[in-house]
């Protein structure tokens, strides 16, 4: 049983501005915010910034099947030191991947024996499962993610127009959101035969075979689509403003789609991937850095809807070679999301918004989590403001020593993560007692 107690004196993000002020704990929940609250356990936190503990939306944890990749014990704990106090898992790294309510059970049962953090699981929306979305969706996804482009794994298969529409149309059905991987197929598959074929696989080959264009005409496609279904649409890891452009356009047009970015497109350019290497490799891949900057800046005016870490860890082997077409992709960061968002120049406001409320609402949270509001999950971050905190291959707690973030500072630290009241990460002593539980989609009883 969580245990009560009382955060003195931090400046509290809320719904309605920055105030500092003592959060209440009682039970797991919310129990009050005010000026001198009192209890048996206090946490002084003056001169600290409390947030509601991030909801990261997008993460690759790999277990069951994969767990040399990561694992929930190693990934969970490495979100926690991130400031996550809940994540949404991808059903493509798990060996057998989520696309039934079998293996969804069994994801469920690793999750549920080692996660550090309460999870919802992502299913899948492929050619070859269609007919299981619906006992998906009863077992309580959180929504169901499609690629529009090859997942880089045999078992789990690209959606073609047509299997993204009549999935889309299932998942509307279900009140549950699809997100999409957007990179159109057919152009990046022929820029990167054409870079193979001539025998051009290095760095700025990789980069020039998934161009800006590609992005955007797959976000197109899948606006259109979610657009003629009426699916909520959630688009994945938007690297450039032109994307973005297209989700603006499509909301003004009423079709009920968000954009998430990523703390990489933030951080990093294409220069970047040059000096870091492999495990810089993502996709979309980081762009220049004018793209870099625009993309902040629209973070700041609200163009983006959420912020997720997209952490796709593998082992250190599939991060080596000489062929960058061949090299693994996904940039692990976990641990590195909230001081990596801070680092990338964003206010606690927006922080606190786009990895809390805005989360929420798009996957039917509110009024549970997502914010520092009587009555809700005792999800919290407590953030020291004055403690820089600089990465290094001996702190990560991930499975693997591998980080694009390594020799990076940032200008704040994580010092506690409670999930519903118990502590699951603390700076001081590591490792808390949480343990997490299924956060169940709409479409469940
Ligand atoms: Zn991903």
């Amino acid at each position: 049983m969580a245990e009560d107690f009382v955060i003195r004196g931090a400046q509290v993000c809320l719904p309605d501005g920055v105030r500092t002020t003592d959060i209440a704990v009682a039970d797991g929940k919310i129990a009050g915010i005010g000026d001198g609250l009192s209890a048996r356990d206090v946490v002084e936190a003056e001169g600290m910034l409390l947030l509601s503990g991030a909801i990261d939306p997008h993460v690759h944890y790999n277990e069951p099947g994969r767990t040399d990749w990561e694992g929930w014990a190693t990934g969970s704990l490495a979100s926690a030191a991130g400031g996550a106090s809940c994540v949404f898992e991808m059903p493509l790294n798990a060996h057998p991947p989520t696309l039934d309510a079998e293996s969804f059970d069994l994801k469920r049962r690793a999750a549920e024996a080692s996660s550090v953090v309460d999870f919802g699981l992502w299913g899948g929306l492929t050619p070859v499962n269609l007919d299981k979305m619906r006992e998906l969706g009863e077992r309580g996804v959180i929504g169901f993610k499609a690629f529009l482009s090859s997942s880089g794994l045999d078992d789990f298969r690209r959606s073609d127009r047509e299997t993204l529409r009549q999935g889309m149309k299932i998942a509307a059905d279900l009140g549950l959101p699809v997100a999409t991987h957007a990179e159109d197929e057919e152009m990046v598959a022929r820029l990167a035969a054409e870079a193979k074929a001539a025998e051009r696989c290095g760095v700025r080959d990789y980069l020039a075979s998934r161009p800006i264009a590609a992005e955007v005409a797959a976000i197109r496609e899948a606006c259109e689509l979610a657009g003629e279904t009426g699916c909520k649409l959630y688009i994945v890891h938007v690297s450039c403003g032109e994307g973005l452009d297209v989700v603006a356009e499509a909301k003004k047009r009423g079709v009920d789609v968000t954009a998430e970015t990523c703390p990489h497109y933030l951080t990093f350019n294409e220069d970047d991937v040059e000096k870091i290497g492999a495990d810089a490799k993502c996709a979309p891949p980081l762009r220049n850095e004018a793209t870099r900057a625009d993309m902040i800046s629209r973070v700041k005016r609200g163009d983006v809807d959420t912020l997720g870490t997209d952490h796709s860890p593998c082992p250190p082997s599939m991060k080596q070679g000489d062929d960058f077409f061949a090299i693994w992709g996904g940039i692990m960061g976990a641990q590195q999301f909230i001081p990596g968002l801070f680092g990338a120049g964003l206010d606690s406001e927006t922080v606190a918004r786009l990895t809390g409320p805005n989360v929420a609402a798009r996957f039917g949270l509110t009024g549970r989590k997502g914010s520092i509001a009587v009555g809700y999950d005792a999800d919290l971050l407590l953030i020291d403001p004055r403690r820089v905190c600089e990465v290094t291959a001996s702190g990560l707690l991930t499975r693997h020593p591998i980080s694009a973030y390594i020799g990076r500072r940032f200008p704040v630290s994580v010092r506690n993560v409670w999930v519903r009241g118990t502590c699951a990460w603390s700076e001081q002593s590591g490792r808390g007692g949480a343990t997490g539980r299924l956060v169940k989609g709409r479409a469940a009883k």
